[in-house]
């Protein structure tokens, strides 16, 4: 058998699932993507975009790596998102981090993993800027969270910093970055109500968003669904 099946088999039940509910999906679907959204998020297998959020494929243009980091010097990740913002003309960039993130763990942990090292010193980084708050948290499991949140809202004004970005808002582009966080525990996306819309609404929404952190963060809040 070949070592893949299930997911072959997988595939095929789905195509057939998809074209019972809508005969021409396919057809619609190979001629052009329009989606409306870009979706940086963390490359953790419980975390698909278009599953958790209920939405086809089709309607939200993807990048994901370890922790959901928006680095300035990552052509991929530039890449997709000049691609996203300058030809597909997406209006809304989310940012999206989850609990339970091992790549934000191995940072708290300072851990050695050998090349991610690397890629994790810049959630290291965001645990230094923010290391007055997160030392006195006493618990740790709060921390862990925390800065899953912190991490989520830096990547939001790094993403925001970019040309690519700067450069849409100039031309009077509709563009929106958001945070948002993902509970792998109850299946919750919680709003960290960052929105960003325009280069100066950047510094007043990036304080009010980590003093909301501070003042105990999202992971109880209800979700959005919710509210
Ligand atoms: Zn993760």
């Amino acid at each position: 058998m070949h070592p893949l099946q299930s997911l072959f088999d997988g595939n095929r039940s789905w195509v057939q699932k998809m074209k019972a509910h809508d005969q021409t999906f396919f057809d619609r679907l190979a001629e052009q993507q329009a989606p409306e959204y870009l979706w940086i998020g963390c490359a953790d297998s419980r975390v698909p975009a278009t599953q958790i959020t209920n939405m086809l494929p089709g309607s939200i243009f993807v990048h994901r790596n370890v922790a959901n980091l928006v680095i300035h010097t990552d052509l991929n990740c530039l890449a997709v998102m000049q691609y996203a913002v300058d030809v597909l003309q997406v209006k809304h960039i989310i940012i999206c981090g989850h609990y339970g993130c091992g790549g934000v763990k191995a940072a708290l942990m300072h851990s050695r993993l050998g090349l991610i090292d690397n890629w994790i010193q810049h959630i290291q980084d965001v645990a230094e800027t923010h290391a007055t708050y997160l030392e006195s948290l006493k618990d740790e499991r709060t921390r862990f969270d925390r800065l899953c949140e912190l991490n989520v809202i830096e990547q939001v004004r790094n993403a925001c910093q970019t040309t690519i970005i700067q450069g849409a808002w100039e031309r009077g582009q509709t563009l929106s970055v958001h945070g948002v966080i993902y509970d792998v525990a109850d299946g919750l996306l919680r709003d960290l109500r960052v929105m960003v819309s325009s280069p100066d609404q950047l510094n007043s929404v990036y304080h009010a968003a980590v003093e909301a952190i501070h003042q105990g963060g999202a992971a109880n809040r209800p979700s959005q669904a919710e509210t």
